[in-house]
């Protein structure tokens, strides 16, 4: 079944996927996306996706060219025509344009590009022994600069700290905010267990609201377990019982060791594997 990718409409082959090189998202990284995972044919959490998808877009003032109906629609056709039961999907809107120059404002072609593809999850090895990770020397964007919340194609902050990562031998990197508090991960939340409460930074930390995140913290609160949104610093990562990330393309992954210190116990915990087992149960629906 050869691929069959979504742009302004219209399908094209991998090959044939082509976009202007004049266009800002490649310029400037002028654009937003959004990462979603198809589970049983059916993309998981759509609407919240591209509620985000839109809010990003407004808060760098690019008008999305369909409307929400129709976006829904592109997506669905679009695993459909792709024949996935389970894979992961890249939307994306860029600026549009076709001179060199900043200017947002002559920029009128917004391209809708919609990639569905299979997923590489990080080897099965990090979910039953738990990943090791760094802190990036690279902070988070200060939200006064580029608020992470908005999800655009500028991943260079990320990029950064995923190669301190993966220089230290780590797949995932912590990053800290422009106050020295824990953010979260170059591509994914952060959570960690202490004394049966879990926590998480809030989104005023300048984190990305992750959809992930958000069905996690419901998933806990529904199993009785009290879920605190606060600032925290290293130190609490250092002292937790127990740590673990969230994403869309890495679901819920357990963390064991941050800076060569184990945490808790140095193996997955009973709250991470008891949330990874609800967050299963909930996508498998
Ligand atoms: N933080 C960052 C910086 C991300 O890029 C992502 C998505 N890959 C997440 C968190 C997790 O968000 P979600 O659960 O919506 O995939």
């Amino acid at each position: 079944m050869p691929q069959s990718i979504y742009i302004n409409g219209e399908y094209f082959s991998r090959e044939d996927a082509k976009i202007s090189v004049y266009d800002h998202g490649l310029l400037y990284g002028d654009g937003v996306f959004e990462g979603m995972r198809i589970y049983g044919g059916k993309v998981f959490r759509l609407q919240q996706h591209l509620k985000r998808l839109w809010e990003s877009a407004r808060a760098i003032v690019l008008e999305i060219p369909i409307d929400l109906r129709a976006m829904t629609e592109a997506v669905e056709a679009t695993v459909k025509r792709n024949e996935l039961t389970e894979g992961y999907i890249r939307l994306v809107v860029t600026r549009g344009g076709n001179q060199l120059g900043l200017d947002p404002f002559r920029c009128d072609d917004p391209q809708v590009i919609i990639i569905a593809d299979k997923i590489s999850l990080y080897p099965e090895k990090f979910y039953t022994e738990g990943l090791d990770l760094i802190t990036a020397a690279t902070i988070r964007n200060n939200p006064a600069a580029l608020n992470p919340r908005i999800k655009s194609l500028n991943y260079l902050n990320n990029i950064l700290a995923k190669i301190e990562g993966l220089r230290a031998g780590c797949v995932e990197a912590l990053m800290l905010n422009h106050k020295g508090e824990v953010a979260e991960c170059t591509g994914d939340n952060i959570f960690i267990v202490k004394n049966g409460v879990l926590s998480t930074p809030p989104i005023d930390a300048g984190i990305l609201e992750g959809i992930t995140r958000n069905a996690v913290i419901e998933l806990a609160e529904k199993a009785g377990i009290e879920v605190r949104q606060m600032p925290m610093t290293r130190h609490d990562i250092f002292v937790a019982d127990e740590c673990f990330l969230t994403g869309s393309a890495a679901e819920v992954i357990p963390a064991v060791k941050l800076d060569g210190r184990v945490i808790g116990a140095g193996v997955p915990g009973p709250v991470t594997s008891e949330l990874n087992r609800l967050f299963k149960e909930l996508v498998s629906v």
